[in-house]
């Protein structure tokens, strides 16, 4: 840090170091703030954030900057940056692009010890701004100060009453710390905010991130005492690895929920493997945050749900959940949507439906879920609630209320703030969330003493946030793991083979020597086949091999076989093996195909056919895919990633992810795979795209799963090598 300039922000006449903690507390909790940029004119945006300081409150020193000097809304203003007290913890930045620098030149002459620029037209709007960006990083950076922005909304902090945003909603205070990624979309979450009674700690609007990331923003969360609950609406990710780590880590102690946006992207790339097709961004999103412990929203209503959830009750322990209603239609909802979230609704013990059906009438149902019929009133609430909470077979409760005669509201909702009371009062510590159909209620929490019980306005919503916590609640019981290391593969003889490989032929398929030896060099078991070149001795080479055989057509000018009719399969004699022969050098002929022969393979029978990948993402770079195999992935979709390296829990969940999952543990009277080897082939390949980046794309399609013992087969394999 510049020495001067440290003097200039010494506190007590020490330095402090206003890149780490202390210039972050500046920013995000400052004790005076100055808006460079306030003018007279109530629309300009500077005054706009000078106004939202003055109505949110704000306890510390407000300072107005304004080339005219004068008043401000009835504040005096300072003619010049130079005026303000030395030391200001934070300068908002309103003035026009082509003043910016200027202005934060001077900020920091005066020793400000944070900024947020507010002002636009940087990185987002072409070259020319992008250029002005990386000046004014470039003099944030030496000042050894911390900034938001530019081209950002601003940030909010509800525990110091601070709203330095141009947003007239100012959140109620709460235990949520939200970041947007889009100015104007946070404007929107705010107002949803307020409207659903969500509490917010924090809010930042971090525009172009060109300083202060979401990175740095979740390290910062993660020890705010004011913080339980981190919330942040995502479009890109500026080192998504970094994002994996911390996330991981801090996670631990403190969810974290993301929205990403572009979900569904326009396009796919160019890519010949079923892995790399597949592997769009999105997709690895989902496994980035799937591996680090990120809950991911759909949209913004979900994250609010599940924050909601989070912030305002405990963890579940487990995913069975008590539903309690009076009226069955939603209740059906319920059991549906928790169902279809994972969620378990399973029947009461003996004792807990003689409990309930001590008090209820003969019409309702003491099952699970309880319903109470329509004339249940506040006693009825309160009971079936403690009994449904007491009760051991639960982990959480939704409650459900139709009301049938609105008069009857007021009192049913303190049936139901008395029966989590009481439940709590007998050291219940389940989560319970309500669905109050009541207009005025609806989604906004219920509060019972110190606590605040979630309201959501339907049942579905309840049911997925609660899956989603209990989700996140698993993964935080879940030992953190490191990625494993098998110590038995060929590193350096593999990637200097593949480097060889791309400096003779640049990007380019290995053969199927070359796949042999990578494939081998990694304990990878590949069936590998043997070539022939007429149909004599394909018929001959069968016979060695043993039959069944499968003959593939060994063409240079094809990535999928099957695609050109160029498979058979089950070949049981040597006549078979001769027709197949003919066959697929006519169907290359047809196609005006080079034809180099036939591969031979012995016919494996398994069961079950899985695929193992490999793609290269452009930010997360090599990712790991599984699912279901076979020559049709790309339409079954059922193929989830990972970042590489994987852990065991990655291997574990990849492998549990997959609808072929029910067909690995056995059915039908048909043997279970054997699991334990197909984990061994998640580690390895994940090892050696790892290992050797030169790996572009990998297919491994199918893979047959073999019984218990017999580890599998890889059948089929590609890989495509290039500079990196
Ligand atoms: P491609 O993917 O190039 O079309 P594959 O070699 O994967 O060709 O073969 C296509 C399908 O044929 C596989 O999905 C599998 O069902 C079957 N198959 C291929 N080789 C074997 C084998 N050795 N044993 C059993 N079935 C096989
Ligand atoms: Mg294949």
């Amino acid at each position: 840090m510049n020495a001067n300039v440290s003097d200039d922000r010494a506190v007590d006449g020490r330095a402090v170091d206003l890149t780490g903690r202390a210039g972050m507390d500046a920013l995000l909790a400052p004790k005076s703030v100055a808006v460079i940029g306030a003018s007279r004119d109530a629309s300009g945006l500077g005054r706009r954030v000078f106004d939202s300081l003055l109505a949110g409150g704000f306890q510390g020193e407000v300072y107005a900057v304004n080339a005219a000097g004068g008043q401000i809304a009835g504040r005096p203003a300072l003619a010049r940056i130079a005026d303000l007290p030395r030391g200001v913890d934070l300068a908002v930045i309103a003035v026009p692009r082509d003043r910016v620098l200027a202005a934060v030149d001077e900020a920091i002459a005066a020793g400000v010890r944070a900024l947020l620029v507010i002002t636009a037209g940087f990185a987002e709007s072409g070259a020319e701004g992008r250029d002005l960006q990386n000046t004014l990083v470039a003099r944030v950076r030496a000042a050894g100060i911390r900034m938001v922005g530019p081209n950002c909304l601003g940030l909010i902090n509800t525990a110091v009453a601070l709203n330095a945003s141009f947003s007239p909603v100012f959140p109620p205070a709460g235990r949520v710390a939200l970041s947007s990624q889009s100015g104007a979309l946070g404007l929107t979450i705010l107002a949803l905010a307020k409207e659903r009674g969500l509490g917010l700690s924090t809010f930042v609007s971090v525009g172009n991130k060109a300083d202060v990331s979401s990175n740095d923003l979740l390290e910062y969360w993660a020890s705010d005492p004011e913080t339980d609950v981190i919330t942040l609406y995502l479009e890109s990710f500026g080192n998504p690895r970094k994002f994996a780590d911390i996330a991981r880590t801090r996670g631990r102690r403190k969810p974290i929920i993301a929205v990403k946006s572009g979900r569904t992207r326009a396009g796919g790339r160019a890519a010949s493997s079923h892995t790399a097709a597949l592997a769009a961004t999105d997709t690895v999103v989902d496994a980035l945050f799937e591996a680090s412990g990120v809950i991911r929203a759909d949209t913004i209503d979900e994250m609010f749900d599940i924050a909601a959830c989070l912030s305002l009750q405990p963890l579940p322990e487990g995913r069975r959940v008590a539903i309690v209603t009076n009226a069955g239609g939603p209740g059906i909802l319920a059991v549906d949507a928790c169902e279809r979230a994972g969620l378990s609704v399973s029947e009461f013990s003996t004792e807990t439906r003689a409990a309930l059906a001590a008090f209820l009438p003969a019409a309702a149902s003491v099952g699970n879920p309880v319903d109470m019929v329509a004339s249940a009133g506040e006693d009825a609430y309160c009971r079936a609630i403690t009994v449904a909470l007491g009760a051991a077979e639960t982990d959480a409760l939704i409650v459900i209320y139709t009301p049938v005669d609105p008069a009857h509201s007021a009192a049913v909702v303190n049936g139901i703030t008395r029966g989590i009371a009481s439940a709590r009062s007998a050291g219940c510590r389940k989560p319970v969330l309500a669905c109050l159909q009541t207009d005025g209620l609806r989604a906004t929490p219920l509060t019972v003493n110190q606590e605040r019980i979630p309201a959501f306005t339907f049942p579905e919503n309840a049911a997925r946030a609660l899956s989603k916590a209990a989700a996140y609640a698993e993964w935080r019981r879940a030992p953190l793991e490191s990625p494993v290391r098998c110590d038995d593969v060929l590193m350096e003889q593999t990637a200097r083979l593949c480097r060889q490989i791309v400096a003779a032929r640049g990007t380019t398929w290995l053969t199927n020597e070359e796949l042999q030896e990578v494939l081998g060099s990694y304990g990878i078991l590949f069936t590998a086949p043997v070539l022939v070149t007429d149909a004599d001795s394909a018929a001959l080479r069968a016979a060695e091999i043993g039959f069944p055989v499968v003959g593939k057509l060994a063409s240079k000018a094809i990535v999928h076989k099957t695609d050109v009719d160029g498979v058979r399969v089950d070949l049981r004699t040597g006549a078979d093996v001769c027709a197949a022969f003919t066959e697929l050098a006519a169907a290359a002929a047809d196609r005006q195909l080079p034809c180099d022969g036939m591969w031979l393979q012995p016919m494996i029978g398994g069961c079950v056919e899985l695929m193992v990948g490999v793609a290269h993402d452009a930010l997360f770079g090599p990712v790991i895919g599984f699912g279901r195999g076979g020559t049709a992935v790309e339409t079954e979709r059922d193929v989830h990633f990972r970042l590489v390296p994987i852990t065991g829990q990655d291997a574990d969940a990849l492998i549990h992810e997959t609808r072929a999952w029910p067909q690995l543990q056995g059915f039908r009277g048909r043997p279970a795979a054997d699991i334990a080897a197909l984990r061994d082939l998640l580690q390895r390949v994940a090892q050696l795209a790892a290992d050797v980046p030169e790996i572009l794309e990998m297919d491994l399609n199918p893979v047959i799963a073999l019984p218990a013992g017999h580890r599998y087969a890889v059948v089929d394999a590609r890989i495509r090598v290039g500079a990196v």
